[in-house]
């Protein structure tokens, strides 16, 4: 057969980093959230994030955590290149947010990225430029431990999906949802995110859940929130639910986190739902952030290339739990209606 009648050709690397960009890279929030990841995974205690124009002109994340080795940096933005996983068993024990080795790639196939990184304290790292998929400079430079990443003009190089990305007003307050929830999963970082210039949150790194709920949501919520704790053979639950006068017209006041990740669960919000029947009018809702932990192989997070989706392997048993906590922690504060103490 002549092999001009052939038609299926494998794609240039760059074509196929542009369409896992499709699904990894949607809006600004999802750079934030894969480049905060990468943060978090590489033992961050400090992720400053600046962001202008909602991220469609510049996002920039500064970590203090353990830098990419030298001859390593340019090999972070190959497709499928990860140093958090090397086997299939991996799989089905992630213990990192990344694993799928995709972010950089898709970043960097649709924006212009430089990124400073050094894993040693002799103030030595490497600086790399990447546009639209191709790398313009590798040199060394002075460099803290840790690593810095701006990324610019995201889909410079793709128009139709440029034109769907909404106000700045509505890029930024994805943004910000991120952050807030990322910084109630990981109280003992110190998360700042500023926004032209604004600083839009600041946390302090204590390890204290509670303090990290006042800076998002502010004192007095956090006042009115009760902490839950319960533990079996498989599964650590933590965390601080609303007392029922704390209450809210959407689901959006509940965050999940499983095993460090913040995820949408329709399952587990159901299961607040459940616990707060009796307690809150219909169509209100608490106000909670729910810390799950399990053993990775109880949890599928391989469903979905925005990792924001799980599947538990006991979920029946999980949901019993947390309805339980929670309810248990309900009514062991008798909820008093306003104006009851006069009676
Ligand atoms: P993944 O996170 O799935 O491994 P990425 O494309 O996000 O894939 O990153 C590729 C690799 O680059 C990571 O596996 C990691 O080794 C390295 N890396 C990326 N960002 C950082 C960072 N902020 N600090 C340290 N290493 C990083
Ligand atoms: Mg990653």
């Amino acid at each position: 057969m002549d092999t001009n009648d052939r038609k299926i050709n494998v794609l240039a690397e760059q074509l196929a980093n542009q369409i896992a960009a499709g699904e990894v890279v949607e809006r600004p929030a999802s750079i934030v959230k894969e480049l905060v990841e990468n943060a978090i995974d590489a033992g961050s205690t400090t992720i400053d994030i600046t962001v202008e124009e909602g991220g469609l002109t510049s996002i920039t994340v500064i970590d203090n955590g353990s830098g990419i080795h030298e001859a390593d940096i340019p090999q972070a933005f190959l497709r499928h290149a990860t140093s958090k996983i090397t086997t299939s068993s991996d799989l089905f024990r992630i213990a990192s947010l990344g694993f799928r080795g995709e972010a950089l790639p898709s970043i960097a196939a649709v924006s212009r990225i430089e990124l400073v990184s050094s894993d040693n304290n002799d103030g030595i790292g490497t600086v790399i430029a990447v546009e639209g998929g191709h790398i313009t400079r590798v040199e060394r430079c002075n460099a803290p431990l840790g690593t810095r990443i701006v990324v610019k003009d995201i889909f410079y190089n793709t128009p139709a999906r440029l034109k769907y990305m909404k106000s700045v007003q509505t890029e930024i307050g994805h943004i910000a949802d991120y952050i807030n929830r990322i910084a109630l999963a990981h109280p003992a970082i110190s998360i700042s995110l500023k926004h032209n210039g604004n600083a839009i949150l600041q946390t302090i790194g204590s390890g204290d859940r509670l303090q990290v709920i006042a800076a998002v949501y502010g004192r007095n919520t956090a006042k009115a929130m009760q902490e839950i704790s319960a533990e079996d053979a498989d599964y650590t639950i933590r965390g601080f639910v609303s007392r029922p006068e704390l209450n809210r017209s959407n689901r959006n006041g509940i965050t999940v986190i499983v095993n460090g990740r913040y995820i949408r669960s329709f399952a587990i919000n159901q299961v607040l739902v459940t616990a707060y029947h009796t307690f809150l009018p219909i169509h209100r809702f608490p106000l909670a952030v729910i810390e799950l932990e399990m053993h990775p192989t109880l949890l599928d997070v391989n469903v979905h290339p925005s990792k924001m989706e799980v599947r538990f392997s006991k979920e029946q048993e999980l949901k019993q739990l947390l309805e339980k906590t929670v309810r248990a922690a309900l009514q062991s504060e008798r909820y008093i209606p306003a104006g009851a103490d006069s009676v």
